[in-house]
């Protein structure tokens, strides 16, 4: 019986009489070379394609970015494994590389990727939040989002996260909270519109709880999350530096040209660029995209967060995981990453999400970091300047233009679905295109290796070669290796 690899060589050698485009092998244009759109090279280069990876940064990895400059690693894009467990697509990678995590929470919960006990909160005069009250509204946010979901039971119509929360409390006073606690309550609100990159008045209550959360909780890259992008990047044709400005799909092909003008054809494309990008109509379709599928790039929501990465001489604060203050509003409320309790550096990350996050990108870098070291200065008054820092700008990056994608009121949940589905030769993956783990890594992988997978079958389809077909990636993976938790 002929081996897998004598199939796959004999079928790709019966394709190369049939190209279209003149390439050695059937040929495929990926673009975007974030996590979605290396895994979708990786995987079609491994089953033989002659893969083209065209990314307009100068570097690879997109909304991966560990940046080194401090002397260590520290990611100013994703920064959590959500889902530390062998179900997470990345584990394998994670396992083999010998990547350390440092797990912040064991719940799979979209409203809490920390334990409650792992928090120290302060009012805005710097008044510690006792910790019972921290634990108690934290539990009463639950009961709330519990009975915002009835109101989501008995209503046709859509409504906003807090729109659903001023409902719950007019037919239950009894969960109303008022001056602290009700400060508490808006610091968790703040932290849910971190999760979804988005305030509370635009997340859509028929879908805020619609992903799926893989088991094993939430675990920090402690090394940075490069090193997997990286490592999975090797040995593909990338050209960095290469803006894609047009797309020309035919029957029989396609055409990308990029910025400066050249083009480069193939078999089929993978669009792999984010969401903000496809929104902001800078790479045109040729002909225009349908319109089921220019909707959903329109409805589907984009929002923002920021890291403000602030690096001092030595720590002078609580050793806790995460650091906030509370306040009137979820708009004024914050909260600062201790990255010293997982890397052993005195590093806080401030992250600012949705109006806030937007709100400061208007500010230069230095202003941005004055204000955050000013919030940090209200709970520590005694807090000493800090020596570096970096500054993300998610929102405003032409390469970006968003952090991740999320539900906005009134839009289905299937538009990540419509996002992804193939147009004649044109496939597309990127966290947005993802159903289940939308605004992940992992999501972002998965939907890489299954653009990658209806690629190769689309391109070996119009050959007659579909009795030959396998899985393009999984059959070399060697046996799992366990993953590597701490918690200091
Ligand atoms: C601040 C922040 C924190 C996050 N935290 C986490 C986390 O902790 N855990 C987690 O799982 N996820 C997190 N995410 C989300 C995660 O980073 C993304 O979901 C994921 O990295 C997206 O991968 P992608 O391949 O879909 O897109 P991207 O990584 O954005 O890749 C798209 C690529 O396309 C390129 N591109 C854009 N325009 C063009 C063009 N015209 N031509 C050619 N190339 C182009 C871009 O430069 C980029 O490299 C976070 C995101 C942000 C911003």
């Amino acid at each position: 019986m002929a081996s897998r690899a004598d199939q796959t060589n004999r079928q790709l050698n019966r394709v190369l009489c049939y190209s279209n485009t003149g390439a050695a092998s059937p040929s495929v244009i990926i673009i975007g070379g974030g996590m979605a759109g290396i895994a979708a090279a990786r995987a079609l280069h491994d089953a033989s394609f002659k893969v083209t990876l065209l990314e307009s940064r100068n570097r690879i990895g997109g909304r991966v970015c560990t940046d080194y400059s401090f002397g260590f690693p520290v990611d100013l894009g994703a920064s959590w494994l959500h889902g530390v467990s062998e179900e997470n697509p990345l584990a394998p990678i994670i396992g083999r590389l010998g990547l350390p995590l440092y797990r912040t929470s064991g719940d799979n919960s979209v409203l809490y990727d920390h334990d409650l006990e792992s928090y120290a909160l302060y009012d805005m005069a710097g008044n510690k939040v006792p910790q019972e009250l921290v634990t108690k509204v934290g539990e009463a946010f639950k009961s709330m989002m519990d009975e915002a979901n009835q109101v989501r039971a008995e209503n046709r119509e859509d409504m906003s996260v807090s729109r659903a929360i001023s409902v719950v409390f007019e037919r239950r006073p009894d969960l109303r909270l008022d001056g602290l606690p009700h400060k508490v309550l808006q610091w968790y609100l703040c932290r849910m519109e971190g999760w979804f990159a988005a305030d509370a008045d635009t997340i859509s209550l028929k879908c805020w709880d619609q992903e799926e959360l893989l088991p094993g909780g939430h675990g920090l890259m402690v090394r940075g999350y490069s090193p997997v992008i990286n490592t999975i990047a090797k040995g593909l044709d990338i050209r960095l530096g290469h803006r894609v400005t047009n797309i020309v799909r035919r029957y029989n092909g396609v055409k990308v040209t990029v910025e400066d003008g050249r083009a480069f054809v193939a078999d089929a494309a993978i669009v792999a660029v984010p969401l903000g990008v496809l929104k902001s109509n800078c790479i045109k379709f040729e002909p225009r995209l349908p319109e089921w599928k220019e909707a959903a790039i329109a409805d589907l929501g984009v929002g923002i967060e920021n890291k403000i990465i602030l690096h001092f001489r030595e720590v002078f604060w609580p050793n806790v995981e995460f650091l906030g203050v509370v306040a009137e509003t979820s708009y004024e409320c914050s909260y600062f990453l201790n990255l010293h309790k997982a890397t052993g550096h005195a590093v806080l990350v401030y992250m600012p999400a949705g109006q806030l996050a937007r709100d400061i990108e208007k500010m230069s870098d230095e202003a941005a970091a004055n204000f955050a070291f000013a919030q940090l200065k209200k709970i520590l008054p005694d807090a000493s300047d800090p020596i570096q820092y970096l500054v993300s700008h998610w929102g405003t990056d032409v390469d970006s233009l968003g952090s991740y994608s999320y539900d906005i009121v009134g839009k289905p949940h299937d538009l990540y679905e419509r996002l992804r589905i193939p147009v004649d030769n044109l496939f597309f993956a990127g966290e947005a295109t993802s159903m289940d783990y939308p605004g992940s890594v992992h999501g972002a992988y998965a939907t890489g290796v299954l653009a990658a997978e209806d690629c190769r079958m689309h391109v070996l389809e119009r050959y007659g070669e579909v009795d030959l077909f396998q899985p393009v990636m999984g059959e070399d993976t060697p046996a799992f290796v366990p993953l590597q938790i701490s918690r200091i």
